[in-house]
């Protein structure tokens, strides 16, 4: 199959009504889409990306009012967080109605429900009647893609067309949450910050990081990975114990670390800010895993903003496979 990129949001709305693939632009990073009410189409997700069946996906929707349409439970703090932050870098997860097949939530009965900050997939998602289930465009474990390229260098000749949005503006997936009676779950960190949903919601949960039974399924420790080799701590300390090796630096803020063993450097933000971090941490992850070095060092970065959601990737790219 041949893999073409193109901005024709009238032809991606053609290829989604027949059931095929397709990759779309979010903020937050590209989308692997299909009509989220074709169990089929679905089906094809979870085998172009090799992902688990028991791994849901996100459907997502064009506004706010169509909460209803496809989650039986839609709590009043849910309708409160959606008007101040959607369409952003947030996904509800809420009872699920039976228009959902099994195959779009896991075979779990809840269903996550967010409407994505982009243009052209606004616009999209306006010309359909359906509602598009997107995972992230990348195969099941590896750096989500944050650029058309991206999803190119990974998915080319398993789908038609790549909608070509530019590169994501925020850079790493949505925060997913829930809710308990009316108190907000947070169950993965994501680009949008605690702090502005406690804003707005009062103090949240965190139920995050739980890969053995996890309420959120995705949350499998090693995620997000580079193929190279991945360190993350105490830079100085993890460069001197491989001096031998070619070595890639992931650094943040104001610091100067100079050794004849780093062979390339990215800093996430000189000038120290968690939002330029977070929006850069895939891209530097990518660029690091085609440089042909043995091994990548990073270093956590502060957890304010969206310092602990970037944490969290860093943290999953450097755990065991
Ligand atoms: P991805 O689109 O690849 O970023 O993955 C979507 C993630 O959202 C999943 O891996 C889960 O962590 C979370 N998610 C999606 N649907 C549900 C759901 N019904 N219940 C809980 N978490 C969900
Ligand atoms: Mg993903």
């Amino acid at each position: 199959m041949q893999t073409r990129i193109g901005t024709s949001v009238t032809e991606v709305a053609y290829l989604l009504s027949i059931g095929e693939l397709v990759a779309i632009p979010t903020e937050t990073v590209y989308g692997l889409a299909a009509n989220a009410l074709d169990e089929k189409a679905v089906q094809s997700i979870f085998r172009v990306k090799n992902r688990p069946v028991f791994n849901p996906l996100i459907v997502h929707v064009k506004d706010a009012e169509q909460f209803s349409k496809y989650a039986s439970e839609v709590p009043a703090i849910c309708l409160k967080l959606a008007k101040a932050f959607s369409p952003g870098p947030i996904t509800f997860v809420l009872p699920k109605r039976n228009v959902i097949p099994d195959h779009t939530t896991g075979g779990g009965n809840s269903v996550a429900l967010r409407i994505p900050h982009h243009p052209l997939t606004l616009e999209l998602l306006n010309q359909l009647h359906f509602p598009l289930a997107a995972p992230s465009a990348n195969p099941s474990g590896y750096i989500s893609p944050v650029s058309a390229q991206h999803v190119f260098d990974q998915l080319a000749g398993k789908i038609p067309y790549i909608l070509d949005g530019g590169d994501c503006p925020v850079g790493i997936e949505s925060t997913v949450i829930t809710f308990e009676k009316e108190k907000v779950v947070v169950l993965r960190l994501g680009g949008l910050g605690i702090e502005d949903i406690e804003r707005v919601a009062g103090k949240v949960a965190l139920q995050i990081n739980q890969s053995s039974n996890p309420s959120s399924p995705g949350q499998l420790k090693s995620h997000y990975a580079p193929k190279t080799p991945f360190l993350l701590g105490d830079a100085a300390k993890l460069i001197s114990e491989n001096k031998e090796k070619k070595i890639g630096l992931i650094c943040f803020g104001d610091v100067e670390i100079q050794n004849s063993a780093i062979y390339k450097s990215i800093n996430l933000s000189s000038k120290g800010d968690t939002y330029e971090a977070a929006s850069k941490v895939f891209h530097a992850m990518r660029e690091m895993d085609a440089a042909g070095l043995d091994l990548i060092i990073a270093t956590l970065i502060p957890e304010n903003g969206l310092g602990a959601a970037a944490n969290d990737r860093l943290e999953r790219a450097a755990a065991e496979k």
